[in-house]
C-alpha cells in the first residue's frame, strides 16, 4: 500500500500547527541541555494528540519520550526530534524544523494507521550541537526495545542517505619555562614553539591520511607577552574519520606530532581527550531506499550527492551503532547556503524552507507507515543492521 497520498493530506491539515511550532522554537533559541521552552512546546502538542509523555531528569531534563500504542506493541519506531540552537547564531542549523517535522509526522502517522500501528514514539534528544545528548540517552537506556529511528534534517540539498564522520575533540597542553625573551632566552623553554611545531607536523602529515579524514585545530593559549618566553601554550583539535579505524589511524599520527613537538622543544605534554566521542553514522540503506522513493515522489529529488561527501558528524552516529537509523536531509536553501551560517538562519523560516519541511514530513510519515505495516521491510532493516553495525568494537587500520 502506498501511504504517500494520505501522508500529504494529513501533513497538509497539520501544516499550520507545524509552521507555528517551528516559529515559536526558532524565536526562542536555547543552547544544548537548556531547551526547556522547546521541549515544553513539543510535548504539550503531542500530549494533546494522545501521546503519553515521559520526561528526562538531571542533565537530561530537556529529553523526552512521547509514545502512542496502536493495535499492538511491536514494532517500535521512533521519530527523533532535536531542538537545540547554536551560540550567537540561533537556529542556524534548523533544529526547530527537525522538531516541527517530528511532531507533524508522528501525528499524521497515528491518524493514518490507527489500530494498524505498533508503538510510535517521538524521542526528544537534546544537546546535539556539541553536547552528545544521544550518548547520554543511550547510556540511560532510552532506546532499548526500539526497532528503528528516523529523523529529517534541514540542509542545502536533498539526500536520503549520507554517512557521518567519527569525531573526537582533543586538547594539547605544552608546559615550558618562562624567561626574559631578550636578556636570557637561553633559560626558557618555549611552549608556543611546541604548538607551532604541532601544527606544522599535522600539516605535513595530512597527505598520508585516509580519504575523508579531517584534522582541524585552533591555538587556545599562545603566551602572555612578546618579551616573555611562553611557559604554557595549548591547542584544541578535532580529529575525524569515516570509520573508527580511519579515525584511530589519524588520531595516533596527530598525538605523535604532539609528542615530537614536545621532544624537540623540551616541553612537557599533556593530552586531554574529550570523553564525548561521536562514532561514525552508519545509515540504514534499506530505510533510505524507502525514504528516497517517497522523497522523489513528493518533489524533493535526491540530487545524488555521494553519501561520503560533504558530511559532518553527529551524536546520531553512536545511535546508529545500537539501532537501525536514518538521517535524511531536505533542502531549505540553495547549494551555496550552508548550515551554521546567517543565510541559512533566514532559510529556516522562509517559504521555500517551510514548503520543503512539509514535503519531507510527508515522506517521513509515509516511511514510518511502511515500517509499521510491512513486516518484510522491517525484517530487511533488521538484517542490514545486524550485518553492518560495529558492535561498538573498533577496526583498527595498520599504521
Ligand atoms: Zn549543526
Ligand atoms: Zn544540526
Amino acid at each position: 500500500m502506498n501511504f504517500l497520498a494520505a501522508a500529504k493530506r494529513e501533513i497538509g491539515a497539520l501544516a499550520h500547527a507545524m509552521s507555528a511550532l517551528n516559529s515559536r522554537i526558532f524565536e526562542k533559541p536555547e543552547l544544548n541541555f537548556k531547551e526547556h521552552f522547546a521541549a515544553g512546546r513539543i510535548t504539550d502538542a503531542l500530549a494533546k494528540e494522545g501521546f503519553k509523555i515521559r520526561l528526562g531528569r538531571k542533565k537530561l531534563g530537556t529529553a523526552f519520550e512521547a509514545s502512542w500504542r496502536g493495535g499492538r506493541q511491536r514494532p517500535v519506531v521512533a521519530i527523533l526530534a532535536e531542538y537545540d540552537a547554536l551560540p550567537n547564531l540561533g537556529h542556524a542549523c534548523g533544529h526547530s524544523m527537525i522538531a516541527a517535522a517530528a511532531y507533524g509526522s508522528a501525528v499524521a502517522a497515528k491518524r493514518i494507521l490507527g489500530k494498524r500501528c505498533g508503538t510510535l514514539k517521538v524521542v526528544g534528544t537534546p544537546g546535539e550541537e556539541g553536547g552528545g545528548g544521544k550518548l547520554l540517552m543511550i547510556r540511560e537506556g532510552w532506546f532499548k526495545g526500539i526497532d528503528a529511528v528516523i529523523m529529517a534534517h534541514p540542509s542545502n540539498r536533498n539526500r536520503a542517505v549520507a554517512r557521518m564522520l567519527a569525531v573526537m575533540e582533543l586538547e594539547f597542553k605544552f608546559f615550558g619555562k618562562s624567561s626574559h625573551a631578550a636578556a636570557h632566552p637561553e633559560h626558557g623553554i618555549n611552549a608556543l614553539d611546541a604548538v607551532i611545531m604541532l601544527f606544522n607536523g599535522v600539516n605535513a602529515m595530512r597527505q598520508q591520511t585516509p580519504n575523508f579524514s579531517r584534522v582541524h585545530g585552533i591555538i587556545t593559549r599562545g603566551g602572555d607577552a612578546p618579551n616573555i618566553i611562553p611557559e604554557f601554550a595549548s591547542a584544541k583539535f578535532f580529529v575525524r574519520g569515516l570509520t573508527v579505524g580511519d579515525f584511530e589511524f589519524v588520531l595516533e599520527k596527530v598525538v605523535k606530532c604532539a609528542r615530537a613537538a614536545a621532544t624537540a622543544t623540551g616541553c612537557k605534554l599533556k593530552v586531554v581527550k574529550n570523553p564525548v566521542f561521536y562514532l561514525p553514522f552508519e545509515p540504514n540503506r534499506t530505510m533510505g531506499k524507502v525514504f528516497r522513493k517517497h522523497m522523489d515522489a513528493v518533489g524533493l529529488r535526491d540530487g545524488g550527492t555521494p553519501e561520503n561527501e560533504e558530511i559532518g558528524s553527529s551524536d546520531i552516529g553512536n545511535l546508529s551503532q545500537v539501532v537501525p537509523a536514518l538521517h535524511p536531509e531536505f533542502a531549505v536553501s540553495g547549494p551555496d547556503v550552508v548550515n551554521h551560517s546567517r543565510d541559512f538562519l533566514k532559510a529556516v523560516t522562509s517559504k521555500k524552507g517551510m514548503d520543503a519541511m512539509l514535503k519531507a514530513s510527508a515522506a517521513l510519515t509515509a516511511t514510518v507507515c511502511d515500517l509499521f505495516t510491512n513486516p518484510s521491510l522491517m525484517e530487511a532493516v533488521r538484517r542490514e543492521f545486524a550485518s553492518s553495525h560495529l558492535g561498538l568494537k573498533s577496526t583498527k587500520r595498520k599504521s
